[in-house]
């Protein structure tokens, strides 16, 4: 079984958890490494925030340290972070960096890409009122992900597609929904970056499988990408979810 985890989220940002309850879910669990990929801290206004203030940072990177201490004997704790693309400030002094878009730029202001169909409609104005504009410039910023982040790995690949069950916003075989994807997945697969598998949306209920697609899997797989497995969770209940149906596809 697939005993690892490195995107979990905490009290440090919009987790439920603290760390240390994370810490002693992951034991219970059996998992023999974690990682907390707490979100990094933007500065540019935004429609949606879910990070703590500049002050935090710190405090968590003690917090986790402490916790690597205590828990030394029963699992491996990584102290990570999830490095937004709009972040201003570059990620240091971590044991890894996961980097994702979760906005796009609209003239100053960032516009969330995960959040609920009504949202996304209304944001439309920013892009001609066309969907397929807006899932376009997520993958021309996700086609740099690597570059701007630094990440060690490439989180939830296709998030746009997180309300999308079902195709209710856009059609995911649209021509141009797939020429926008494959010009990421070219671009990001030179990099040599694992791609992540995230089953964050799953757990949550909101998706019926993980992220990125299967077709999408299947591409990056054929061009010799590499994956991770995680659960981006967000409460203790959620570590692993799925696993057992993705850790074949690794
Ligand atoms: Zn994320
Ligand atoms: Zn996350």
């Amino acid at each position: 079984m697939y005993l690892k985890d490195y995107h979990l989220h905490t009290t440090f940002s919009d987790g439920i958890d603290t760390p240390e309850q994370m810490t002693e879910a992951a034991i219970e669990k059996g998992l023999a490494e974690i990682g907390f990929s707490d979100h990094s801290y933007i500065s540019m206004p935004s429609e949606i925030v879910y990070w703590k203030g500049k002050e935090s940072e710190p405090l968590y990177k003690a917090e986790i340290a402490r916790l690597q201490e205590k828990y030394r004997e029963k699992i491996k704790i990584s102290c990570g972070i999830e490095q937004d693309y709009f972040s201003d400030h570059a990620a240091e002094g971590y044991d890894y960096i996961i980097g994702a878009v979760h906005f796009i730029n609209a003239g100053g202001i960032l516009i969330a890409t995960d959040e609920p169909p009504d949202y996304t409609l209304k944001s439309l104005k920013h892009f001609d009122g066309d969907i397929y504009t807006f899932t376009e410039e997520y993958y021309k910023l996700l086609a740099r992900v690597v570059e701007v982040t630094k990440c060690d790995f490439i989180a939830h690949f296709d998030l746009v597609t997180k309300y999308n069950d079902g195709g209710v916003l856009f059609d995911e075989n649209h021509p141009r929904y797939k020429r926008a994807w494959r010009a990421a997945a070219d671009a990001l697969l030179e990099t040599g970056k694992p791609f992540e598998i995230n089953t964050g949306a799953m757990a949550r209920g909101i998706k019926s499988g993980a992220y990125p697609s299967v077709e999408i899997i299947e591409y990056l797989r054929s061009r010799g990408g590499r994956f991770v497995l995680n659960s981006d969770s967000h409460k203790k209940e959620n570590l692993c979810f799925g696993f057992e149906k993705y850790e074949k596809l690794l």
